[in-house]
């Protein structure tokens, strides 16, 4: 075993830092108050290549591993976790599947612009009565001569405002009920309404948009993979995403230990600076643990995806537990700040907020023990509700 990353790797790695620390961490908490979506920043990350790590370079990327690109989301996690989601979903959910399900047509149209970041990318796939039972979805697509009319409305689009090309998912056989008969589209955002931006705990960088679909005209270049087999594109997609999402609770929960641990060599109690302490020693020490036990399974899981093996129940491990290692650990963070953790002054009271999103989204904590418990068992049935 090689526990070492590669040149490549650790170049990247610290080209996403580098860039994170000037232009993203600096107006990080400026961001989260004011709720302000970053769009200009992510021209200067798709300049460095960052829009696009792992595309390959013929459509338009930086072609690096995909292992790569999990450095990258969680070195900008680390900064800004709403940037980090921004460019998650953009890579995970929207630009990789149209790799692995599209066409050479799509592929050469669809990719290059989101690679090189003149897209945006999204990810519809929840509505208001379908979020970890997707398969309850009800958006329809209605065949017609050279295409299908798509009319829905889905809920808690991330990047839905500033998306130019979403993946949206639709019942196309109105027959079935469940996940057989849902087909996955490629739509601009010219076939989009926006019509709310979702207020959250945290993450108050990213957007979160409610979409509608009013009858949308879509030719059959449009259909990404088999018709009727679209739930698979959500499954197969997630699978990925949730290494994404892993990583970045990974970045929240070290920006978190980062600011602790310098905190409590400085300030002083009793005499004392708080790190002489014995029970602010533990914390720090369970902190530091627990993010290197998260990183291996988030790394083993990339790993394991980039090497074309398996990795749903890994992918789902490294997902569950970094995602509450990092709301336990944010809660630390606070905790040895004190009331200075509580407040605005210091950033750990957003990494908390932030933190918690991840236990949520591309599959609730209770959907990750699903996935990890079918898997474990042998139970044939795919983990379909696995979101
Ligand atoms: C900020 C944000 C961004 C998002 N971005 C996107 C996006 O870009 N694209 C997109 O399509 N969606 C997105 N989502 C939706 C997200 O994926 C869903 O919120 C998530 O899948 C959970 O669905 P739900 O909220 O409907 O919860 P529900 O499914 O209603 O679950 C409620 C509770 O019941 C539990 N539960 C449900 N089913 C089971 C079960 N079988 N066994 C045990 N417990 C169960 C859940 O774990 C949870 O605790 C986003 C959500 C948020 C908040």
């Amino acid at each position: 075993m090689d526990f070492d990353l590669t040149q490549d790797q650790r170049e990247i790695q610290a080209l996403t830092r580098d860039f994170a620390r000037a232009e993203i961490e600096p107006n990080a908490s400026a961001w989260d108050r004011d709720h302000h979506f970053p769009r200009e920043l992510f021209g200067k990350l798709a300049e460095i290549g960052l829009m696009g790590a792992c595309v390959p370079e013929e459509y338009g990327g930086a072609g690096v591993d995909f292992l790569s690109y999990i450095l990258v989301l969680e070195e900008l996690s680390r900064a800004d976790a709403g940037v980090g989601v921004t460019v998650a979903v953009h890579t995970s959910a929207a630009t990789l599947p149209i790799l692995t399900h599209g066409t050479d047509e799509q592929k050469a149209r669809f990719v290059p612009p989101l690679a090189r970041g003149e897209h945006l990318g999204a990810f519809a796939l929840t509505e208001a009565d379908a979020g970890s039972d997707a398969g309850a979805l009800r958006t329809k697509a209605e065949p017609h001569d050279s295409g299908w009319t798509i009319t829905g409305a889905k809920q808690w689009i991330t990047n839905g405002r500033h998306a130019g090309t979403f993946l949206l998912f639709a019942r196309t056989d109105q027959q079935t009920a469940g996940a057989r008969g849902v087909s996955a589209f490629l739509l601009d955002a010219e076939h989009v309404r926006v019509t709310r931006d979702e207020e959250k705990l945290g993450l108050n960088s990213s957007v979160t948009n409610d979409i509608v679909i009013e009858a949308a005209e879509v030719g059959r270049d449009r259909l990404l993979h088999e018709e009727n087999r679209g739930f698979r594109v959500a499954m197969a997609t997630l699978d990925g995403g949730r290494i994404g999402i892993a990583a970045q609770a990974l970045g929240i929960a070290q920006a978190g230990y980062d600011v602790a641990r310098a905190y409590a060599t400085e300030r002083r109690a009793f005499g004392h600076r708080i790190a002489d302490f014995q029970a602010i020693q533990h914390k720090l020490a369970d902190m530091s643990m627990e993010i290197d036990a998260a990183r291996l399974l988030v790394y083993r899981a990339a790993w394991l995806k980039q090497e074309g093996r398996k990795h749903t129940e890994e992918g789902a491990k490294a997902k569950l537990f970094a995602s509450e290692m990092a709301r336990r650990q944010t809660a630390e963070a606070i905790q040895i700040l004190g009331g200075y953790g509580y407040t605005k002054e210091f950033p750990v009271e957003r990494y908390y907020r932030d933190a918690k999103i991840t236990e949520i989204y591309e599959g609730t904590s209770e959907i990750q023990r699903l996935v990890i418990a079918r898997s474990i068992l042998g139970l044939t049935e795919r983990a379909l509700v696995a979101r």
